[in-house]
């Protein structure tokens, strides 16, 4: 018996995971099950998988949360400290699901924890990677990527010759908008950018998707996930999302993982790892899917990426400014606040005015990600007004 918390469970991510584990309940105990406020449906999910405690994260809802558990024999618990608490009560497998720099602290308690953390929440490596990857080594926690480019890396990896590698692809769907016009850009809705073709996913994930802020962020976690250089991570369109990423290595040979989009391949890996798991995912059909297709970013139409390679390569604290800016310019976004141009201006623009040393603590992270914040969201009020 594996036993697992889940951080996020009532997300997506969290979703698909919580699938895979009520699917073999031989396999699987369930120790903690958090969420932000979705009393509901955190509350039904810990009854159903008999998990020992449930966690909201927001104060507010807890009044609620234990109304509901009552009885149930699932202890309920609030707060983002109790996250903490529970994210370190030290299960043998953690997904860490929370989105945005929420998860930073939760997914710090589990590495600290030493088990095994199966790593979905990315934010966390952008802003604090050589924290995160410090302390992981630190407390001998294992890190297994969720993120499908990087779970296809992993994959691929030939660990016995890490010299070996001279390229690591990720592949980009191009999100809603991969062959949308410049000039009809300015008009995206929210509606619009949460439409993946591909991929169905929380609001966040996908606007980062549709302005491939998301895939900026995907080679900032590569570079600390993988032994290999900035000039080493490349990024290819690839509109089927049926290869997940590429390994090249320096013989001339590439590496490739494939299967259809769907979130519940890499989770599996995650959880069976080192062994595999059965899901329901329908198999691939290439016959079917026909044709795959390649070509190279547009920077130009998407400056969110270029943003963010620029970021990776200059290190320090611009990952983390970055990360915290397009959070807080997403969520603006999303309310109908700002327009969809302006995620990278007010991105571009928080990096431009605050440029503080290269955090070394957790603390210093999010003093750095609380600042880069405020500087966002004096940005989005001159939007706004
Ligand atoms: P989601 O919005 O569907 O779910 C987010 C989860 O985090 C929910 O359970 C929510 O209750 C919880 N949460 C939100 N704010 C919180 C807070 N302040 N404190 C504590 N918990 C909070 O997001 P998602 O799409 O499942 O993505 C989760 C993470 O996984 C993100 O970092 C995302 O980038 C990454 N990811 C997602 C996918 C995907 O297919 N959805 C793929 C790759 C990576
Ligand atoms: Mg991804």
């Amino acid at each position: 018996m594996k036993r697992v918390t889940v951080l996020g469970a009532t997300g997506s991510v969290g979703t698909s995971t919580l699938d895979l584990i009520e699917r073999n309940p031989h396999a699987f105990e369930v120790v903690a099950l958090t969420a932000n406020c979705d009393v509901e449906k955190l509350a039904a999910a810990a009854i159903r998988t008999r998990a020992r405690c449930a966690v909201v994260a927001d104060e507010k809802c807890l009044p609620a949360l234990q109304e509901r558990l009552a009885g149930s024999g699932v202890e309920a618990m609030g707060g983002a400290h109790s996250v903490c608490d529970v994210a370190r009560m030290g299960a043998d497998w953690t997904m860490a699901a929370i989105v945005g720099s929420a998860g930073l602290k939760p997914v710090m308690a589990a590495l600290e924890a030493g088990g095994t953390v199966a790593l979905a929440n990315k934010e966390s490596l952008v802003s604090a990677g050589e924290v995160m990857m410090a302390a992981a080594r630190a407390h001998g926690a294992t890190l297994l990527p969720v993120d499908s480019e990087h779970n296809a890396v992993f994959q691929c990896l030939d660990r016995t010759a890490p010299r070996g590698v001279r390229r690591i692809i990720l592949t980009a769907s191009g999100g809603p908008f991969r062959a949308t016009p410049k000039e009809a850009m300015r008009d995206i809705t929210p509606a619009q950018a949460v439409a993946h073709p591909n991929w169905s996913m929380g609001a966040k994930i996908s606007v980062d998707s549709a302005t491939m802020m998301n895939k900026g962020l995907e080679l900032i976690e590569a570079f600390h996930l993988f032994p290999v250089a900035a000039e080493q991570l490349a990024v290819l369109v690839h509109r089927q999302s049926v290869v997940h990423s590429m390994v090249e290595y320096v013989d001339g040979s590439v590496l490739a993982q494939l299967g259809t989009p769907d979130m519940r391949t890499p989770i599996a890996y995650a959880l069976a790892w080192p062994e595999r798991m059965e899901t329901l995912c329908p198999p691939l059909d290439l016959a079917t899917v026909g044709k795959l297709e390649f070509e190279n970013p547009d920077l130009d139409r998407f400056p969110a990426l270029a943003l963010a390679m620029e970021a990776l390569k200059a290190g320090g604290a611009r990952p983390a400014i970055l990360n915290a800016a397009n959070e807080v310019a997403v969520a603006a976004f999303l309310a109908g606040r700002i327009g969809f141009l302006e995620i990278a201006a007010i991105s571009a623009d928080t990096l431009s005015r605050y440029d503080p040393a290269a955090p070394e603590t957790l603390d210093a992270v999010l003093a750095i990600d609380a600042e880069a914040r405020l500087y966002a969201a004096e940005r989005v009020k001159d939007c706004v007004a």
